[in-house]
């Protein structure tokens, strides 16, 4: 048979993987990886953890050293694609070239909802989604200087946290009555509240931006109810949108998400889709879903290289997650949403750790575990398993973890 080109657009997580996996499953011929980002694909976690807070340095983010993907012949090329042509298989760039697939992989991934906040556009004004927007937030970090972080969510309080250790003077605005108020339940709020407040974070809840001022650089974050806090720099974390436009101009389906089934196949039989950018059905929570996480992106990138070889690797994961901040690592096993029941172990109000379980007609669906990967391992497994256990046990730390589900 004659060389067969395998294309993977996008080159972060899904594609690192996706393009491994397809060596390990037994493509043999062409695989090149097309990403706009100038590097090779990098751990985005860590861009609002330990690369903000300097411990970290853009080397040391990669996903795989560039050796590792010469000796397996997986070839990058950097630029845009803005047309896929189904009919004639084949993908243009921004720069006109045109490139032709046998088999095309879609890892667009995600990228940042903007706020479309007057002022938006001052120096000082950053956004958190790549290594280039961390470059843009640096120059401002330092200690005393002063930082308004506009939405509440992980990535909002992450960013919270990296800039504290650094010394600066950071408040954190939220639209919503408490943090977090999108993924978790109050307990959850009320906890990382309270650890936020001990660090020395200002957070204000209930409060909605109305416009970035400043005379060319951001000056102050102006709010409904009259209140002005001055900033030196404004990171804005209010969630991000699928990349879906590519696929969809080309008459692949897409809702919220580009659709694929458990085998990451789309409407066309020669293109799989991966990561962020997928809307996929879960067999564990019976319903579709768009996840954005790394897990999620390193299954399905295995799932869709098996499917683009003619093998047969369902996905079938349970969703996790986890969150850095200071001293707290939140793994999250899980979806937690259309919960009945909430229970504790451990002590949230003076520790710093403890695990929340969620509970739907007497089964676990989610939890959250903060310094406790024994409860998170244990979680997953219930859940994952469709194990019955009494929230009653769960919470009872007498019983140590490991022997929580013999008396089941
Ligand atoms: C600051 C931050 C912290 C995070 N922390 C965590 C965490 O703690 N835990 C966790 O599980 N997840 C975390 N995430 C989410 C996680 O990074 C994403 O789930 C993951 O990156 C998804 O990988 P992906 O490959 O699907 O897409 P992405 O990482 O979004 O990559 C897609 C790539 O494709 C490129 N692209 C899109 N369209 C085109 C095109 N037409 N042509 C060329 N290139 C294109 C994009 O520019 C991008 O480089 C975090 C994300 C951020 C931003």
């Amino acid at each position: 048979m004659s060389n067969q080109v395998c294309l993977i657009v996008g080159a972060s997580h899904a594609a690192a993987q996706l393009s491994t996996s397809l060596r390990q499953e037994g493509w043999e011929d062409d695989i090149l990886v097309i990403g706009d980002e100038p590097y090779l694909p990098y751990h985005r976690p860590p861009l609002s953890k330990t690369f903000l807070s300097g411990d970290k340095t853009i080397e040391e983010l990669f996903i795989r050293p560039a050796a590792f993907y010469q000796k397996n012949n997986i070839q990058f090329k950097q630029g845009w694609v803005t047309v896929i042509n189904r009919a004639q298989q084949t993908l243009t760039l921004s720069d006109g070239t045109k490139l032709a697939y046998d088999k095309l992989a879609l890892c667009l991934g995600a990228r940042v909802r903007k706020a479309s906040l007057v002022g938006e556009e001052l120096t000082g004004v950053h956004y958190l989604r790549n290594i280039a927007d961390v470059q843009g937030i640096q120059p401002y970090v330092a200690k005393d200087k002063r930082a308004v972080i506009i939405g509440g969510g992980y990535i909002g309080l992450e960013t919270a946290a990296a800039l504290r250790k650094q010394g600066m003077d950071v408040v954190v605005l939220e639209m919503a009555d408490r943090i977090l108020q999108r993924v978790t339940a109050p307990e959850l709020s009320e906890f990382y509240a309270r650890i936020h407040r001990e660090e020395g974070v200002k957070i204000y809840t209930g409060i909605s931006v109305t416009a970035i001022c400043g005379d060319g650089h951001v000056e102050k974050v102006l709010c409904a109810n009259g209140v002005e806090f001055a900033a030196d720099v404004v990171i804005v974390g209010v969630g991000v949108l699928p990349n879906v436009e590519l696929a969809e101009e080309a008459g692949i389906e897409v809702n919220n998400g580009i659709i694929v089934d458990e085998f990451c196949r789309t409407n066309d039989p020669n293109i799989v889709a991966a990561g962020d950018c997928t809307n996929h059905f879960n067999k564990i929570y019976d319903r579709r879903m768009r996840l954005e996480s790394v897990p999620n992106a390193g299954e399905q990138g295995k799932t869709a290289a098996a499917t683009l070889c003619g093998h047969s690797k369902e996905y079938q994961s349970l969703p996790w997650f986890w969150s850095d901040q200071y001293d707290l690592k939140l793994q999250i096993a899980g979806l937690s949403q259309g919960y009945d029941q909430v229970v504790i172990r451990g002590d949230r109000d003076a520790s710093r750790s403890f695990a929340a379980f969620y509970f739907k007609e007497g089964h676990l669906i989610a939890a959250d575990c903060i310094n406790r990967p024994q409860e998170f391992m244990l979680s997953k497994k219930i859940i994952t398993e469709g194990l019955m256990i009494k929230p009653s046990r769960l919470v009872d730390e007498s019983i140590p973890v490991k022997d929580l589900l013999s008396g089941e």
